[in-house]
């Protein structure tokens, strides 16, 4: 019998564990319940850091962790999904093409950044949202101290007011001012088309997060949208023009396009609709996880929003459960009560919200060290030690904040 999981992010990672740890628990050996992971590398990308500097070093090694479970790697991108046949067609890093077989098949292609189709987004813009943009922006800034302290070089125009928009916005002073010098007149702007910056942290929230952007010098411009970018800058909507050099595109997410392979219903962000043993019904042995899936929390109306705090979850759950069925044993129903903020403010530190109705717990210096916490202890894989390894994929206790 063959388990195989697609994509080695959070959802992919903790599928693995958490499949390895009940196939362990159950007696049976990789012979009996062959478990594979497929992705192009081998490596975690740390995606809640990239808005970091040094984007280049955010990335964990998976194959020493997944030899330690017994679990393979098979390098490649998941191209087809013959759903009828069970079968998948990958392509290799040499081009080569492979069909894989499963009796159980885990979707966990994760996400990426929507850029929609408006004039020289493609060409001119940047982003934080895999490891390739991170560098390309980082790469950027870093060549901006090679040009003339002209034509709003020292200006960069993030595009989005959410999380990620935010996050990105509130590192950019101090990092430019290493690159550029502490004299440097710089400038940071949102640009966000809701009337309120941080839409979806809430009334209670928000005063902490503007405060920090005044306390930055980070400016905002709310109700307005991107309408062109060009090579002397960006025009909003309102037809106000920005001079800069730097327009960082964080405004919308998509599930990776393997989802449109499988024949069932997706909402529209592209996730597979799920039930809670995370199965997507109507589709023989397929399950599907992390960002590439929506899925109920609770049964009080709340979804698993695009996180790295679902995606560790729902991955454990669902690597759980495909294996489950295989093994003659029991599927656990996906649940999530718990459900944090961390929101990283740059110099002004971080806010920390308890709840769905963002509950503010920790702003500050605090919040800072819990973010700090999260983003250089929490998301990481576990050491490449079996009995720790598998013993962290509980899924009752994955993500249990
Ligand atoms: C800048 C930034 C900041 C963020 N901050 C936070 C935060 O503070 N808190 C939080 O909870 N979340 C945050 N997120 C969101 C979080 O990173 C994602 O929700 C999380 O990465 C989702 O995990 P995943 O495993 O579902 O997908 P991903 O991490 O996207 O991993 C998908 C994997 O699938 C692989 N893959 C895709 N397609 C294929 C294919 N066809 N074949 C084979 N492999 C494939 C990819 O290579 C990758 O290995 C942030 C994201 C960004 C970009």
């Amino acid at each position: 019998m063959r388990l195989l999981i697609i994509g080695a992010g959070f959802a992919g990672m903790y599928a693995a564990l958490s499949a390895a740890r009940l196939r362990d628990i159950k007696g049976a050996s990789p012979d009996d319940l062959e478990i594979a992971l497929v992705a192009p590398e081998p490596t975690l990308v740390v995606r809640p850091r990239l808005y970091e500097p040094k984007p280049e070093t955010l990335t964990a090694p998976l194959l020493d962790v997944l030899e330690a479970i017994d679990v393979d790697y098979i390098q490649g991108s998941a191209e087809t999904v013959n759903t009828e046949a069970r079968t998948m067609q990958i392509t290799t890093a040499k081009g080569t093409k492979k069909t894989l077989s499963y009796d159980r098949l885990v979707v966990a292609t994760g996400s990426r950044l929507f850029r929609p189709n408006i004039p020289g987004l493609a060409e001119h813009g940047f982003s934080v949202d895999s490891l390739d943009d991170a560098i390309a922006l980082d790469q950027h800034l870093h060549g901006l101290a090679d040009r003339p302290a002209a034509n709003g070089r020292d200006t960069v125009v993030v595009a989005g007011g959410g999380f990620t928009g935010i996050e990105a916005a509130t590192g950019l002073p101090a990092r430019l001012r290493d690159i550029l010098g502490q004299s440097a007149k710089t400038r940071v702007i949102i640009v966000e088309r809701n009337s309120a910056i941080a839409p979806g942290m809430g009334e209670g929230a928000r005063p902490h997060i503007e405060d920090a952007l005044r306390k930055l010098g980070v400016e905002t411009r709310l109700g307005a949208g991107v309408a062109s970018l060009d090579k002397s800058g960006v025009t909003l909507s309102t037809g106000e023009h920005i001079e800069t050099e730097t327009v960082v595109w964080a405004a919308g997410i998509r599930a990776a396009p393997l989802t449109a392979q499988i024949p069932a219903e997706r909402d529209n962000f592209g996730r597979l609709l799920v039930d809670r043993d995370l199965r997507v019904p109507g589709v023989a042995g397929i399950f599907a996880t992390g960002d590439a899936a929506r899925a109920a929390c609770d049964n009080d109306g709340n979804y698993a929003l695009m996180s790295c705090q679902h995606a560790t979850r729902m991955g454990a759950f669902a690597g759980n459960n495909a294996a489950a069925e295989l093994l003659g044993a029991p599927t656990r129903p996906y649940h999530q009560k718990a459900y944090v903020t961390c929101l990283d403010l740059g110099e002004a530190g971080a806010l920390f919200t308890r709840g769905w109705e963002r509950t503010v717990e920790m702003v500050g210096d605090i919040a800072k060290k819990t973010k700090q916490e999260i983003n250089t202890v929490w998301i990481y894989p576990p050491k490449a030690e079996r009995a720790a390894a598998l013993a962290s994929a509980d899924p009752e206790r994955v993500t249990d904040l």
